[in-house]
């Protein structure tokens, strides 16, 4: 069992999926810059933990529910929860755009889904996912494959954060839209001796565009 100044957050469940690096810059190095992605989320987030916990057609809505478990060594903050009669429990998580195409979101519902299970001693066999763009709900179930994913990459999560491992940087297309690509600087690390290198390539660039002293046009 964790403590609770042990737990760690679910959220950066999301990053570990999207980037190990962007992970850790965040998570180890607790860096961290906004981009105009970042924002959207966070409006749409904050919008989700809106309005009062209420009870609809005897189905009570919790906004904003924290979650924890223990065992798990997690904690987080579910949009929202509702309690159907007959102990039926369904996290709902809001989303900008559409649905990606790793598993970060999955993985984020089901972790809150787990936590769930530890607090209410109950099984919780889906969840649904709210995109911006869709405007409609995406069933997500819980299945086995799911759950072990889930705890492999909490896992992998506490392994980066107990040992503070921060992997080097791919350049990938994902780089374009994160929002920590100034402070992670993959293109200089793709070079052979990291920022060096590159510093070095960039000014080899500068004196190619300055080399023609002579005219260009002039034949021999
Ligand atoms: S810029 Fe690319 S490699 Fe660096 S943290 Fe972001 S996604 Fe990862």
């Amino acid at each position: 069992m964790f403590t609770d100044d042990q737990l760690l957050p679910i959220s950066a469940l999301q990053h570990l999926i999207f980037c190990a690096r962007q992970c850790a810059l965040i998570h180890v190095e607790r860096l961290w810059a906004e981009n105009h992605l970042t924002v959207q989320g966070r409006h749409l987030h904050d919008k989700a933990h809106e309005g009062k916990s209420e009870t609809i057609d005897g189905v009570r809505i919790a906004r904003g529910l924290w979650l924890k478990s223990n065992r798990l060594g997690i904690t987080g903050q579910a949009d929202v929860v509702e309690f159907h009669p007959e102990n039926l429990i369904v996290p709902v998580e809001y989303k900008r755009g559409k649905p990606k195409k790793d598993d970060s979101d999955r993985l984020q519902l089901c972790a809150q889904a787990l936590c769930l299970e530890d607090m209410r001693n109950a099984t919780i066999e889906f969840g649904n996912l709210f995109y911006g763009a869709r405007k409609r709900r995406t069933e997500v179930k819980f299945d086995a494959e799911l759950r072990e994913t889930t705890l492999e990459s909490i896992d992998q999560f506490r392994q980066m954060m107990n040992h503070r491992i921060t992997p080097s940087a791919t350049r990938a297309s994902k780089c374009d839209k994160c929002s920590l690509v100034e402070l992670c600087m993959p293109d200089a690390l793709r070079f052979k001796n990291g920022a060096r290198a590159w510093n070095d390539r960039q000014f080899e660039v500068i004196k190619v565009m300055k080399a023609p002293e002579s005219d260009p046009y002039e034949t021999s």
